[in-house]
């Protein structure tokens, strides 16, 4: 039997206002215990919510950006439930009336191909995304035998966005989500940062027979805070379901909990245990009016898009949708690689070589250095010399590597470094013929084997031989001419 994945993912965004959605504490991280907690927060009785402004523009800076409908008027709902770290007894959130409606989001991602990754595009529908409160926390691990509650994150504001279960695969679960985390954090409206739990997504995942028109049962696997164990408990859920219903068993619905260290989803609650919450409109908060006024004036403030400066590199530079993504994925990045195109001598035609280094050399160095891109070492001016010089044949992709670890690790911060370096260690790419066939027939007469294996057609061989006359040449000769030379003297 075939089986189709299905996926539809809930995100809490939490919003980056100073203060909390329904009171003035801070919202700082971080902070000792219960030191952020207004007696709104702490639910003492006869205090009353206030709307926070900041967090509703955030909402509408959202549902600008994803071409959703910002509902006119809204409601606040309260969802009534139990919990240590819920003094009120109810969550404030919206319930049938959310803020934000409709909407849409592209996502781009690779997968295996028949000849290599293949890349994909697909649009993402969004069904909604809702303003409500956070809870507070429930601290077991300080205490023995008994809980603390901090009561900080009660009231901070959030962003529930849901989508459609539209998704079908781990990749394109993962390709959403990091669009949508590159989104919010683009807009200001979030700062992303999963560790701290302030952008964590729910997966709702379910299989059905291809060509099966009903969706299947689904499990919802609960806070996912990297996407690394997004895709893993996605891909462990779906073999899960898969084979329960091979061996004759039925999916329960079910809310399930990921388990990074057993690499498995375990039972948190099902069902049946679900809570009625007996959602109603709150009485102390007056319905969420935003007129047209408001939204034309944040319209008016909103940067240019990632997506709408992926679409200008892919025109403009003959960049791929995969690679704009990419180097659209935060702003820090967008505007290192804005800087690099600013800075090369003939960017039309050097932007895609550019990109590669950003993508992999730039963005490799930051990673291992836990540097944000902002602060690399290897301005992107220095960066664009690099690349142009390379492009325009003074020196070979190799001695360009060893020229970038080379200022990365001396921070040699001079606009000229590049040029400075090539001149002082002489590592001009040797294209002079003469200079060059001394060392290739060297190089035949010592490796009479490979000659053979070429002679025989092993194109491989070759790349042997190439790889001779550069370790000779410290990397400096220019592997077109080598190649040439080699194969003229070879045959
Ligand atoms: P609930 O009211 O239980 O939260 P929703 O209808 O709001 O359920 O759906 C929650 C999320 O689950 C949405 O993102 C939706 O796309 C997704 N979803 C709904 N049905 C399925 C299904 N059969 N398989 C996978 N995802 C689903
Ligand atoms: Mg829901």
């Amino acid at each position: 039997m075939q089986w189709e994945v299905v996926i539809g993912l809930e995100t809490h965004a939490q919003l980056a206002t100073c203060s909390k959605i329904f009171s003035g504490s801070s919202t700082q991280f971080g902070a000792e215990p219960n030191t952020q907690a207004s007696p709104v927060d702490l639910a003492l009785p006869g205090v009353l919510p206030v709307m926070n402004r900041e967090a509703v523009q955030c909402a509408i800076k959202f549902g600008l950006a994803i071409g959703a409908t910002v509902a006119p008027e809204s409601v606040f709902a309260r969802k009534n439930y139990f919990y240590p770290d819920l003094p009120k007894g109810y969550q404030i959130s919206q319930y049938e009336i959310p803020v934000v409606q409709g909407g849409s989001l592209d996502i781009v991602w690779e997968q295996p191909g028949k000849n290599g990754p293949e890349q994909r595009s697909k649009t993402i529908h969004l069904t909604r995304a809702h303003l409500e409160e956070d809870a507070g926390k429930s601290l077991h691990e300080d205490f023995q035998g008994k809980s603390g509650i901090d009561l900080n994150r009660a009231g901070t504001p959030l962003l529930e966005i849901v989508t459609e279960p539209e998704m079908r695969s781990a990749k394109e679960a993962v390709a959403y989500a990091k669009a949508l985390h590159g989104l919010v954090t683009w807009l200001g409206i979030c700062d992303g940062n999963m560790q701290e739990g302030s952008f964590r997504c729910d997966a709702n995942v379910s299989v059905r027979p291809v060509g099966q028109q009903e969706f299947g049962t689904r499990c919802e696997i609960k806070n996912l805070n990297s996407f690394r164990f997004m895709e893993r408990a996605i891909d462990f859920e779906v073999r899960r379901q898969i084979e329960l219903i091979e061996d004759g068993g039925t999916v329960v619905q079910e809310t399930r909990l990921y388990d990074p260290d057993k690499d498995e989803t375990r039972s948190m609650r099902s069902k049946e245990d679900a809570q009625d919450y007996r959602y109603f409109p709150d009485p102390d908060l007056p319905a969420l009016v935003i007129d047209a006024d408001w939204i034309d004036a944040t319209r008016a403030q909103m940067p240019e898009l990632p997506a709408t400066l992926a679409r200008r590199w892919q025109a403009e530079f003959g960049l791929s949708a995969y690679d704009a993504t990419a180097l659209t994925a935060s702003r820090d990045l967008a505007d290192y690689f804005s800087a690099v195109l600013a800075a090369l001598p003939d960017a039309a035609r050097q932007a895609k070589t550019a990109a590669n280094w950003v993508m992999v050399d730039l963005s490799a160095a930051a990673n291992r250095e836990d540097l944000a891109i902002a602060q690399a070492p290897v301005s992107a001016t220095q960066l664009a010399l690099l690349v142009a010089r390379i492009s325009d044949g003074t020196i070979s992709g190799k001695i360009g590597k060893d020229i970038f670890a080379t200022i990365w690790s001396s921070k040699d911060a001079r606009a000229d470094a590049v040029d400075r370096l090539i001149d002082e260690k002489g590592l001009k790419q040797i294209t002079d013929t003469g200079a060059l066939e001394a060392i290739v027939q060297q190089v035949l007469a010592a490796n009479p084997k490979s000659v053979e294996e070429f002679k025989a057609g092993k194109d491989k061989a070759l790349n042997a031989l190439v790889g001779q006359v550069m370790k000779a040449t410290q990397g400096k000769a220019n592997p077109q001419v080598i190649n040439e030379l080699l194969r003229k003297a070879a045959s």
